[in-house]
């Protein structure tokens, strides 16, 4: 099969490689029709995290079950499923607590830039659709497994709910779901922080009420002046970067909450300004699997369209210039059909 596959910062290649197999008996085998490239892929072809050596890349995926393991019960060949970037028992006390990225058991689903993968733990990990989707679907029904499950927990975390006035750090692709998420839960202000009028046009479709086009404290005292003076209910950090962690913190009025789930890097909070800030922090990598069931159905339904976030189509072979457009900028999430 085809797949992506990360050599060096900056060089990502499609190749063959091997077709994937059962390995335990609770594997699952997937066909992906759809998969794509993640802001988080970029950690990776940026060179911010060490690339080691050439690796199989992506963790989104969607798609018809193959194959399943012996002890699979849950899902069958033929069935149109999603799953998260973490599988997970869905038994165990994390899970059970919704914690499912946290799974005693998990693993990492990568490789998913690819024509097919190995899930495993299929039964706790993989949710079937109600049926089989149509191809507009598709792309929305991708994102559930990391950018919308992600953007619905930043605003999980930071406790959204009907009323509030929410403000959102970050405007790639699950800033922009988190401003779909915050709408969804019954947001009556949704202020994004965005200074691109392509990203701050889809904030708007989905949800977002007010555009903050300045950064760091000048965000911080737009917020302030959106919400006489006080700072927004919840906040929504998807970001990862030690302005855009500030900016949520500083944003938040005593009492509010911050869900954070950009990935940190160089992070450092100091603990007397957040002592004197009132302000919860819950994050950490989304545990997506909790919301698949919920999202599915709304997808299903059409109450919400959160695929609009790629505005890029690329057959898989062209991976690396979805990578290079999302870089750039020029794309806010790059659609790859193996
Ligand atoms: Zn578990």
């Amino acid at each position: 099969m085809r797949g992506a596959v990360l050599y060096a910062p900056g060089d990502v290649r499609v190749e063959e490689r091997p077709d994937p197999k059962i390995i335990d008996p609770t594997d699952a085998i997937v066909r992906l029709p759809v998969t794509c490239v993640c802001g988080s892929d970029l950690w990776d072809y940026r060179g911010i995290n060490p690339v080691t050596g050439p690796a199989p890349i992506g963790h989104e995926y969607c798609g018809v079950v193959e194959e399943v393991g012996s002890e699979v019960r849950s899902v069958k060949p033929g069935q149109f499923v999603i799953g998260s970037f973490f599988s997970s028992d869905n038994t165990c006390p994390n899970c059970r607590a919704g914690y499912q990225t946290s799974c005693v058991n998990r693993a990492f689903v990568g490789g998913c830039q690819a024509e097919a993968i190995r899930v495993p733990l299929a039964d706790g990990s993989l949710v079937a659709t109600p049926g089989q989707p149509a191809d507009e679907h598709l792309p929305s029904l991708l994102t559930l497994s990391d950018v919308m499950g992600t953007g619905w927990f930043a605003a999980v975390a930071a406790d959204v709910r009907p009323g509030m006035t929410v403000a959102v750090v970050g405007d790639g692709a699950v800033g922009l779901c988190g401003v779909l998420a915050a709408a969804q839960l019954g947001a009556e202000r949704v202020i994004a922080m965005s200074r691109h009028a392509k990203r701050q046009r889809l904030a708007t479709k989905f949800g977002a009420t007010d555009i903050v086009t300045e950064r760091g404290e000048e965000g911080v005292a737009r917020v302030k002046e959106l919400t006489n003076g006080i700072g927004a209910d919840a906040v929504l950090e998807c970001v990862g970067t030690s302005e855009a962690m500030h900016q949520a913190v500083r944003s938040a009025r005593p009492g509010a909450s911050v869900g954070f789930v950009g990935v940190p890097h160089g992070v450092a909070l100091d603990g007397e300004e957040l002592f004197y800030s009132h302000v919860r922090l819950h994050g950490g990598p989304a545990p997506v699997r909790r919301f698949l069931p919920d999202l599915i159905e709304r997808v299903w339904n059409g109450q919400m369209d959160p695929g609009r976030v790629f505005d890029l189509d690329l057959p898989l072979d062209q991976a690396d210039e979805g990578y290079r457009a999302m870089d750039e900028r020029r794309a806010i999430k790059a659609l790859l059909r193996p």
